[in-house]
């Protein structure tokens, strides 16, 4: 193989940056290219529901800096890949041209889900900067906005655009917000403080259609009742961006199957020595928790993820000797979470998800500062902290001990 193909990422984003830098950091020196669909250099998405939804949202308010390893990598922005032919190693973007590499990452992350429903003025999702700079144009004063979804990204929209004067509705199919990653007592706390800074709910309910020609002027629910508004965001959760390499033998269920060292695995269970994954997109095992497989939406995900292919490729590419000593490395990264919603700040560690079965309260109180409780089989899986973050710190070490017990 000539040494002078590049290493092609797919996907310009937090995972693919932290990829390239990882790399660089393993001592690979050769060429690296990163593909990405977008026209912005590698962003940090979650101010994008947040404060930057509310100041102005511009690509220099959310830019990951620029650092000296990675200059000499090889950026294609507004360049989307089509297709991946694993065994001519090539990568295929939508001008038609073929990209050959020597190994090949795939960063691609997930995209928003949407309703199904006719593409009409005043629609909106939140997944890339260009979608908040839309989104806040229309976030003025007054305006009415029915937000679809009652998850984090939702919820977090409608506290921004609540601080911006307009007048909310949250439409949901759950009893309260955020049930599913946080549990009932917690989700209906976060409604109760939401309620108090004037977003109203319609919960239980689901969308049974769009009212207005050319623009949004409102949704019809399940039961009849009307919800007028001027813009509709829709947060109902995301997709993988993996149709590009459906033409592969990759075990595609839910993004991109992998082992604990990043390398993507096949429907067969072969798994690739030239082919990781990374970020949103990449489904891993963690024995921080069990061998079991899954795919984690944390912003410390395409970091660590990152950090771990890059070491891994790396010490593959420089063939020292090194690699299997790296591979063998133990992978256990700590899924952490935050969200800022009003003067509401969360905080989590672990997976809170895999002990909704057995939810308690460690300290404080439901409607003050709370640490909140996952169990499984008495083990503490996970910890949500409102109000509360260096004192989620030693809940944070005990589920790490679990890793190394
Ligand atoms: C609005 C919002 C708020 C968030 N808030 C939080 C938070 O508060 N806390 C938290 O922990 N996490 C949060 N997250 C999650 C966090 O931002 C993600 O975990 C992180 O962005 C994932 O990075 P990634 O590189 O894996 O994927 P992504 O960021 O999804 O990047 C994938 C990139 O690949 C590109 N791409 C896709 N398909 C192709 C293709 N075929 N060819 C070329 N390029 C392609 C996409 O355009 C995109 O640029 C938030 C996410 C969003 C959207």
């Amino acid at each position: 193989m000539p040494d002078a193909l590049p290493v092609v990422i797919v996907g310009a984003s937090m995972g693919g940056l932290r990829t390239a830098e990882a790399l660089r950091r393993a001592g690979y020196s050769g060429p690296v290219t990163v593909i990405g669909e977008e026209l912005h250099a590698p962003y940090n998405r979650p101010p994008l529901s947040k404060d930057v939804l509310s100041t102005g949202v511009s690509h220099e308010a959310v830019a990951f800096p620029a650092r000296a390893a990675t200059a000499d990598v090889t950026w294609m922005l507004g360049a989307r890949a089509i297709s991946a032919d694993l065994e001519a190693r090539t990568v295929t973007t939508d001008d038609g041209r073929e990209h050959p590499w020597r190994a090949l990452v795939i960063a691609t992350g997930l995209r928003a889900r949407r309703l199904d429903l006719p593409l009409i003025a005043g629609r909106h999702c939140v997944r890339t900067l260009d979608d908040a700079m839309a989104l806040r144009d229309e976030l003025v004063p007054g305006a009415r906005v029915v937000v679809v979804g009652a998850g984090f990204i939702g919820c977090e929209v409608a506290a921004t655009a609540r601080k911006l004067g307009c007048e909310v509705t949250i439409v949901a199919p759950g009893a309260d917000p955020l049930i599913r990653p946080l549990g009932a007592e917690l989700g209906a706390e976060l409604r109760r403080r939401h309620e108090a800074h004037g977003v109203s709910f319609q919960l239980g309910r689901t969308v049974a259609a769009m009212l207005g020609e050319s623009a949004f002027e409102g949704l019809q629910l399940d039961d009849g009742t009307i919800v007028p508004g001027d813009v509709l965001v829709e947060a109902i959760g995301s997709e993988c961006n993996t149709h590009w390499l459906d033409a592969t033998d990759l075990d595609l269920t839910d993004g991109v199957l992998a082992d604990a060292a990043l390398r993507a695995v096949s429907t067969d269970g072969t798994v690739s020595h030239d082919v990781f994954v990374v970020g949103d997109i990449a489904r891993f095992p963690n024995l921080l928790f069990d061998g079991v497989a899954r795919r984690v939406e944390h912003w410390n995900i395409p970091t660590d993820t990152g950090k771990r292919a890059g070491a891994v490729l790396g010490a593959g590419l420089a063939a020292d000797g090194s690699f299997d000593e790296v591979v063998a490395k133990g992978f256990t990264p700590m899924p952490a979470f935050w969200s800022n919603q009003f003067e509401m700040s969360l905080q989590a560690y672990g997976l809170p998800g895999l002990g909704a079965g057995d939810i308690r309260i460690l300290e404080g109180e439901l409607s003050g500062a709370v640490a909140v409780g996952y169990y499984r089989a008495e083990r503490l899986v996970g910890v949500v902290g409102l109000g509360l973050k260096a004192e989620l710190l030693p809940y944070r070490q005990e589920i790490a001990a679990h890793a190394a017990s």
